[in-house]
């Protein structure tokens, strides 16, 4: 389980959240939303341990471990959850399917398994096609799907996903949100920062910011 605690947080001297209090649900999609520069990315990159709380904290089951030294927090990371970044993150040097099968085998996930379970995420994401392309080669909202298969390779019990359907059409949001949708049923607990009005209308549960 993933929360917050009387959370706060400032870029410099300028305050973006305050006292925000959140209980994430597992097997439900919660969206974060809010205008532009409300705080929903911050929100979500303090809630995945990316940055440190100024006040208050963040709690994975049961454990405040926002001001966790660093290493401790990257490693909550890596063996707890998956983040989909806004603009895919990926590394430009490997091919599309290298870079889904990354944290698999970091994770020490067989290769074959985890080969076949990338493979399977690419189709089902619609971008398997280009698995042996580079992140250069392909579009924007391709990328942003390679980034959401590298999250999911590992099902990790916890996704954040930061404006995933930022680029894409309306087929494509549907199958990025049948992926999201499907990783909760299976008990996982997914937020995703949106700015889509008809995806915050369809998530099980939902944080508002203002
Ligand atoms: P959007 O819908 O545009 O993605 P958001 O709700 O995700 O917006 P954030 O990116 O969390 O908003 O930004 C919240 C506030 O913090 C904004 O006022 C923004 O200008 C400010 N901010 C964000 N990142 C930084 C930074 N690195 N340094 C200084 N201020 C920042
Ligand atoms: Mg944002």
């Amino acid at each position: 389980r993933v929360g917050a605690q009387r959370l706060g947080f400032t870029y410099g001297k300028v305050p973006v959240l305050a006292d925000v209090d959140v209980a994430l649900e597992p097997g439900a999609v919660t969206t974060l939303s809010g205008p532009s520069g409300s705080g929903k990315s911050t929100l979500l990159y303090l809630l995945a341990l990316l940055l440190r709380p100024a006040s208050g904290d963040v709690v994975w089951d049961g454990r405040p471990v926002g001001r966790a030294a660093d290493g401790e927090r990257a490693r909550l990371r890596a063996s707890l959850s998956g983040f989909v970044f806004q603009d895919a993150m990926l590394d430009p040097s490997r091919t599309v399917l290298d870079n889904v099968l990354e944290p698999a085998l970091y994770a020490g996930l067989d290769r074959r398994a985890a080969g076949r379970r990338a493979r399977d995420l690419l189709d089902e994401l619609g971008v398997g096609h280009r698995a042996d392309h580079r992140p250069g080669e392909v579009s924007g909202g391709q990328a942003q799907r390679v980034a959401l298969c590298r999250a999911l390779v590992t099902d990790p019990p916890v996704l954040f996903c930061d404006e995933p359907t930022g680029n894409l059409d309306r087929d494509a949001t549907e199958v990025v949100w049948a992926a999201l949708g499907a990783c909760a049923d299976r008990g996982a607990t997914v937020v995703v920062a949106t700015h889509d009005l008809d995806l915050v209308a369809r998530a099980g549960a939902r944080v508002v910011l203002a």
